[in-house]
């Protein structure tokens, strides 16, 4: 199951963590939403591959500990989603559809 590009709709903003919104629902720690808004990464959904890591060429991603997670005890945050130069890269190489990144969402 791919992220839901229309989570601003589906979803409610839960928190806000590092800077960037937090979209419910959380239920620590096997649930815990999707974070960013503009560079938005499923948690829940993120097997902590590291290809977006990696590749994103202005450092959007910082990893974060997610321990008992059932999919994975890192994830990509996207951190710096402010820095975002919209190449879709990341989208591209995330091998499970956990990121979405939409220039005209803020
Ligand atoms: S779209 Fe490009 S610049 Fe933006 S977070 Fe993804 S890899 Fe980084």
């Amino acid at each position: 199951m791919a992220i839901d590009p229309q989570f601003t709709e589906n979803r409610e903003q839960v928190d806000s963590h590092q800077g960037h919104d937090v979209w419910g629902p959380v239920e620590e720690p096997e649930k815990l939403g999707i974070h960013g808004t503009h560079v938005a990464v499923d948690f829940d959904i993120c097997l902590g591959d590291g290809a977006c890591v990696e590749d994103c060429p202005v450092d959007v991603f910082e990893w974060v500990d997610t321990p008992d997670h059932p999919e994975s005890e890192l994830k990509a945050d996207p951190a710096n989603e402010s820095q975002c130069i919209d190449c879709m890269l990341c989208v591209d190489v995330c091998p499970v559809d956990a990121i979405d990144v939409d220039a005209g969402r803020t």
